[in-house]
Protein backbone atom coordinates (compact mmCIF):
# COMPACT_ATOMS: atom_id res chain seq x y z
CA UNK A 1 0.00 0.00 0.00
CA UNK A 2 1.34 3.42 -0.83
CA UNK A 3 1.09 5.10 2.00
CA UNK A 4 0.73 9.12 0.52
CA UNK A 5 -2.11 8.16 -1.74
CA UNK A 6 -4.84 5.76 -0.23
CA UNK A 7 -8.03 5.16 -2.45
CA UNK A 8 -10.74 6.51 0.04
CA UNK A 9 -13.29 4.88 -2.06
CA UNK A 10 -12.17 1.71 -2.44
CA UNK A 11 -11.99 1.13 1.57
CA UNK A 12 -14.66 -0.86 3.36
CA UNK A 13 -17.43 1.11 3.98
CA UNK A 14 -17.24 -0.05 8.12
CA UNK A 15 -13.74 1.47 7.89
CA UNK A 16 -10.09 -0.32 7.60
CA UNK A 17 -7.46 -0.65 10.81
CA UNK A 18 -3.46 -0.83 9.89
CA UNK A 19 -0.56 -0.61 11.37
CA UNK A 20 2.33 1.71 9.93
CA UNK A 21 5.95 1.34 10.99
CA UNK A 22 7.80 2.25 7.78
CA UNK A 23 11.00 4.47 8.03
CA UNK A 24 10.37 6.36 5.11
CA UNK A 25 7.29 8.15 7.31
CA UNK A 26 9.52 9.11 10.09
CA UNK A 27 13.09 8.43 9.89
CA UNK A 28 13.41 9.76 6.21
CA UNK A 29 12.07 13.48 6.53
CA UNK A 30 14.02 13.96 9.89
CA UNK A 31 17.13 13.24 7.35
CA UNK A 32 15.79 15.09 4.88
CA UNK A 33 14.81 17.96 7.05
CA UNK A 34 18.41 17.82 8.89
CA UNK A 35 16.16 17.66 12.43
CA UNK A 36 18.21 16.85 15.75
CA UNK A 37 16.28 13.63 16.24
CA UNK A 38 16.82 9.90 16.46
CA UNK A 39 15.00 7.24 16.41
CA UNK A 40 15.91 5.09 19.23
CA UNK A 41 13.08 2.21 19.22
CA UNK A 42 11.12 2.31 15.92
CA UNK A 43 8.15 4.66 15.64
CA UNK A 44 5.04 2.99 14.55
CA UNK A 45 1.20 3.73 14.52
CA UNK A 46 -1.84 2.09 14.44
CA UNK A 47 -4.40 3.78 12.62
CA UNK A 48 -8.19 3.67 11.65
CA UNK A 49 -9.61 5.27 8.58
CA UNK A 50 -13.03 5.76 7.54
CA UNK A 51 -14.23 7.38 4.71
CA UNK A 52 -17.63 9.16 4.79
CA UNK A 53 -19.46 11.95 2.32
CA UNK A 54 -17.41 15.25 3.26
CA UNK A 55 -14.13 13.78 4.67
CA UNK A 56 -12.25 11.41 6.51
CA UNK A 57 -11.79 10.42 10.14
CA UNK A 58 -8.67 9.10 10.87
CA UNK A 59 -7.70 7.85 14.61
CA UNK A 60 -5.20 6.08 16.06
CA UNK A 61 -2.23 6.28 17.87
CA UNK A 62 2.11 6.56 18.26
CA UNK A 63 4.79 5.37 19.71
CA UNK A 64 8.27 5.14 19.63
CA UNK A 65 11.58 5.97 21.31
CA UNK A 66 13.54 9.11 20.02
CA UNK A 67 16.88 10.87 21.44
CA UNK A 68 16.44 14.65 21.35
CA UNK A 69 18.88 17.37 22.55
CA UNK A 70 18.21 18.57 26.11
CA UNK A 71 16.69 22.22 25.50
CA UNK A 72 19.20 23.24 28.35
CA UNK A 73 22.82 21.39 28.25
CA UNK A 74 21.91 19.93 24.86
CA UNK A 75 23.08 16.58 25.97
CA UNK A 76 21.10 13.56 24.72
CA UNK A 77 17.34 12.76 25.80
CA UNK A 78 15.75 10.23 25.43
CA UNK A 79 11.91 10.87 25.20
CA UNK A 80 8.77 8.39 25.14
CA UNK A 81 5.86 8.60 22.47
CA UNK A 82 2.62 8.40 23.02
CA UNK A 83 0.27 10.23 21.20
CA UNK A 84 -3.08 9.64 20.76
CA UNK A 85 -4.60 11.79 17.35
CA UNK A 86 -7.90 11.80 15.92
CA UNK A 87 -8.48 14.04 12.74
CA UNK A 88 -11.86 14.95 10.42
CA UNK A 89 -10.03 15.99 7.54
CA UNK A 90 -12.36 17.50 5.09
CA UNK A 91 -12.77 17.20 1.56
CA UNK A 92 -12.06 20.77 0.25
CA UNK A 93 -14.20 20.18 -2.52
CA UNK A 94 -17.00 18.84 -0.78
CA UNK A 95 -20.15 21.40 -0.63
CA UNK A 96 -19.15 24.39 1.57
CA UNK A 97 -21.07 27.53 2.71
CA UNK A 98 -20.54 30.55 0.52
CA UNK A 99 -18.58 32.62 3.47
CA UNK A 100 -16.28 29.69 3.03
CA UNK A 101 -14.68 29.75 -0.31
CA UNK A 102 -11.99 31.68 0.86
CA UNK A 103 -10.47 28.96 3.46
CA UNK A 104 -11.23 25.92 0.76
CA UNK A 105 -8.45 27.58 -1.08
CA UNK A 106 -5.64 27.44 1.71
CA UNK A 107 -7.20 23.93 2.95
CA UNK A 108 -6.59 22.41 -0.41
CA UNK A 109 -3.17 23.50 -0.87
CA UNK A 110 -1.59 21.80 2.28
CA UNK A 111 -4.53 19.53 3.30
CA UNK A 112 -3.46 15.89 3.15
CA UNK A 113 -6.65 14.89 1.30
CA UNK A 114 -6.69 14.78 -2.47
CA UNK A 115 -8.55 14.07 -5.48
CA UNK A 116 -7.03 12.66 -8.85
CA UNK A 117 -9.27 11.98 -11.89
CA UNK A 118 -12.54 12.58 -9.53
CA UNK A 119 -11.31 10.21 -6.51
CA UNK A 120 -10.39 10.53 -3.29
CA UNK A 121 -7.17 10.24 -1.81
CA UNK A 122 -5.33 10.48 1.62
CA UNK A 123 -1.70 11.19 2.20
CA UNK A 124 -1.22 9.04 5.31
CA UNK A 125 2.42 9.33 5.17
CA UNK A 126 2.00 13.36 6.02
CA UNK A 127 -0.62 13.00 8.45
CA UNK A 128 1.25 10.57 10.31
CA UNK A 129 4.68 12.75 10.16
CA UNK A 130 2.31 16.11 11.39
CA UNK A 131 1.25 13.58 14.64
CA UNK A 132 4.93 12.72 14.76
CA UNK A 133 6.14 16.50 14.57
CA UNK A 134 3.20 16.83 17.32
CA UNK A 135 4.61 14.58 19.62
CA UNK A 136 8.01 15.87 19.69
CA UNK A 137 8.16 17.72 23.39
CA UNK A 138 8.99 21.58 21.96
CA UNK A 139 11.49 22.01 25.39
CA UNK A 140 12.77 18.27 26.00
CA UNK A 141 14.80 18.30 29.38
CA UNK A 142 17.31 15.08 30.31
CA UNK A 143 16.42 15.71 33.97
CA UNK A 144 13.41 18.41 35.13
CA UNK A 145 16.19 20.35 37.45
CA UNK A 146 19.26 20.58 34.56
CA UNK A 147 21.28 23.10 35.40
CA UNK A 148 22.19 24.25 31.92
CA UNK A 149 25.66 25.26 29.93
CA UNK A 150 27.29 28.10 32.21
CA UNK A 151 26.57 31.43 29.72
CA UNK A 152 30.03 32.51 30.44
CA UNK A 153 32.05 29.60 29.54
CA UNK A 154 29.59 26.96 28.09
CA UNK A 155 30.39 24.25 30.85
CA UNK A 156 27.45 21.25 31.15
CA UNK A 157 26.69 22.60 34.95
CA UNK A 158 24.96 19.29 35.55
CA UNK A 159 28.83 18.24 35.80
CA UNK A 160 29.81 20.30 38.36
CA UNK A 161 30.56 24.01 38.82
CA UNK A 162 33.23 26.42 36.66
CA UNK A 163 33.52 29.27 38.67
CA UNK A 164 32.27 31.63 37.04
CA UNK A 165 29.36 31.87 38.36
CA UNK A 166 30.11 32.92 41.73
CA UNK A 167 32.57 35.85 40.28
CA UNK A 168 29.50 37.16 37.88
CA UNK A 169 26.65 36.89 40.47
CA UNK A 170 23.00 36.87 39.67
CA UNK A 171 21.89 40.51 39.03
CA UNK A 172 18.56 39.94 41.28
CA UNK A 173 21.34 38.18 44.06
CA UNK A 174 23.13 41.77 43.72
CA UNK A 175 19.83 43.81 44.09
CA UNK A 176 19.78 41.62 47.43
CA UNK A 177 22.34 42.80 48.46
CA UNK A 178 22.81 46.09 48.06
CA UNK A 179 19.38 45.62 50.47
CA UNK A 180 20.99 44.04 53.14
CA UNK A 181 24.13 46.32 53.26
CA UNK A 182 21.75 49.25 53.73
CA UNK A 183 19.96 48.58 56.37
CA UNK A 184 23.40 47.13 58.14
CA UNK A 185 24.14 51.19 57.77
ZN1 LIG B 1 20.01 18.92 30.28
ZN1 LIG C 1 31.36 29.09 33.54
Amino acid sequence: MELDRIALNSLPAQGMELTVTSDEVWAKPLGEYGINCRIAEPVSARVFILAQDTGCLIRGDLSGTVVLPCNRCMEDTVVRLAQEFEEFEEYPWAEREPEDTENAVSFMEDGVVFQQDGMPFLDLASLLWEEFSLALPVKPLCRQDCKGLCPVCGKNLNQGDCGCTSEAGDPRLAALRRLKVKRQA
